[in-house]
């Protein structure tokens, strides 16, 4: 008997840690344009995933005027742990622990997102009942996603100081720049609070509103085709340089407009 009890020891417990070592178990299935990675946990709601997914697809081409270059993958994390693990791997940062607010990324070839599900328990600010944010959150990501296929840094690992750019542009061309936002940058800018360099625009409470007013502003002095063509660089310079302008008279012109247009 004891040596029966041995052997099934022998056999049990390895595999149970096999199994606990396995990764989640992704289904996969594949769209028009993209795959789509789950789990369990999002079988049902991936209907709706799918048709946030697809809205978001559609205002993208719309917005740029032109397809995705290329297929990418999307990956509905079941839990925060998954997407860090993920996050670290990508980022190649073993010690990194996202914030609250980050529920998803995307780069040329993949979009990751904690699920929705899992929002109000393990995110802050983000609400999944609020169908527009919702919709704008996807949006945005698959802004950094066509963004990614057209840039010299598909993931955007090799940019310089180009944050206002690619989270204005996603923050803009998905619809976050709401009237909210470009009043409270217009009365910064009023308040002789706005920052004095590009560089900062990505930081604090406004940065939303800052980056994205800036892309917002761009567009309105040079046009959507030029916007689109700066979608290829990875340096500040680059695109200053492609407008013709300083970061000073950008910024000078930026204040203009914000404050005289509100
Ligand atoms: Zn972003």
């Amino acid at each position: 008997m004891k040596i029966y009890k041995s052997i099934l020891f022998i056999i049990i417990v390895p595999f149970l840690i096999v199994l606990k070592a396995q990764p989640e178990t992704w289904k996969r299935e594949k769209h028009d344009g993209y795959k789509l990675f789950y789990t369990t946990q999002d079988s049902e709601s991936k209907r709706e995933y799918l048709l946030y997914i697809e809205r978001g697809i559609d205002s993208v081409r719309k917005f740029f005027g032109s397809e995705f270059k290329k297929e990418f993958e999307i990956y509905v994390h079941p839990n925060r742990k998954s997407l860090d693990e993920q996050w670290r791997k990508d980022w190649n940062m073993p010690d990194f622990k996202s914030e609250c607010w980050m529920v998803a990324s995307g780069v040329a070839s993949k979009l990751d997102m904690l699920s929705p599900l899992q929002w109000a328990k393990e995110s802050c600010e983000h609400d999944y009942a609020d169908k527009l944010k919702t919709q704008q959150i996807i949006a945005h990501e698959l802004v950094h996603v066509f963004h990614g296929q057209l840039n010299v840094s598909p993931d955007f690992s090799d940019v310089t100081n180009l944050d206002w750019f690619v989270e204005g542009l996603a923050t803009y061309a998905s619809g976050q720049l709401d009237k909210v936002r470009i009043s409270e940058i217009s009365e910064t800018i009023s308040g002789n609070k706005a920052p004095n360099s590009l560089d900062n625009f990505w930081t604090g409470k406004l940065k939303y509103g800052f980056s994205g007013s800036i892309v917002m502003y761009i567009e309105q002095k040079y046009g959507r085709r030029k916007l689109i063509e700066l979608l290829k660089f990875n340096k500040k310079d680059e695109i200053l340089n492609s407008l013709n302008t300083t970061e000073m008279d950008l910024l000078n012109g930026w204040k203009k407009y914000f404050v005289k247009s509100n």
